[in-house]
């Protein structure tokens, strides 16, 4: 039995003896097919290839980055954010070997795992046995979870607190179950794809599918912005290692409200 993984979007399956006749993470719009065909891996043979490492990095105090390089699947960062004795990976990549553990041991491991939106959940099963640790999904987004287990516990509604000053919020948006994390001592909030941190790094912005450039209407970006305005961060991490450096909570403001006058037609005139 193989755990095959999407080389696309970097999901993991079940166990199986054949591999996957489709990924429907993939062939779903906010996602894509690759042209030259669906195909599948698995972690030992990610392993065995020895073409991959993680590399782990410092962003800030109680903050590291989690990338695989060369990219593998949509290429995205995870984030361990250490604070105190609580650790809590925030989202995840697909591969996971010794020296992976051996480094996040040493920065005190794993005490809970949350992932934004599907397109993250990647091994996150494989991770979350690892570690031994419980893995928080939104109940809204539970059809894309490919493999189920004890060890998921479905959060629902707009809120969960998972320790004092480190909570999930659901936004929707890209996802129904679309999550951000807030780490209130850190003044951080992560995003996911839920906020996208675009090329100009003083603004964000909102995507149905940013693959096929699907917006979100302006009444959903309105509502997403408001339930971050609560919350108290001046700094915004994506999935894709940009990083909004100062007054992140204005800039998602700002940036909700030149989508939303771009969506109405009133920002230009072409
Ligand atoms: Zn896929
Ligand atoms: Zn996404």
């Amino acid at each position: 039995m193989n755990k095959y993984v999407c080389t696309t979007c970097g999901i993991q399956y079940p166990g199986s003896q054949e591999e996957p006749e489709r990924c429907p993470i993939c062939e779903e719009e906010r996602q894509y097919v690759n042209p030259d065909g669906q195909s599948f891996t698995t972690l030992d043979e990610m392993i065995r290839s020895g073409v991959y490492q993680n590399t782990i990095l410092q962003e800030e105090p109680g903050l590291y980055s989690i990338t695989t390089t060369p990219k593998f699947g949509i290429g995205q960062t995870a984030y361990l954010i250490t604070n105190g004795r609580y650790n809590v990976l925030w989202d995840c990549v697909t591969y996971l070997d010794e020296k992976t553990i051996r480094t996040i041991e040493e920065l005190g491991g794993i005490d809970a795992i949350a992932v934004s939106h599907p397109h993250y959940y990647s091994a996150q099963l494989e991770w979350a046995e690892r570690f031994n640790a419980p893995l928080y999904l939104h109940r809204d987004d539970r059809n894309w979870v490919m493999e189920q287990s004890e060890g998921i516990q479905f959060w629902d509604g707009e809120e969960l607190t998972l320790k004092e000053g480190i909570s999930l919020h659901r936004l929707g948006g890209h996802f129904k179950g679309g999550a951000v994390l807030h780490w209130s001592q850190g003044g951080i909030l992560l995003t996911g794809d839920i906020i996208q941190v675009v090329a100009d790094t003083d603004w964000v912005s909102f995507m149905y599918s940013y693959p096929n450039l699907i917006p979100l209407p302006a009444g959903k970006v309105k509502e997403m912005a408001e339930k971050v305005e609560p919350l108290s961060f001046h700094k915004l991490y994506n999935a894709f290692h940009r990083v909004i450096a100062k007054d992140a909570d204005q800039a998602v403001q700002r940036s909700a409200a030149r989508y939303i006058m771009a969506l109405e037609g009133k920002l230009f005139s072409t």
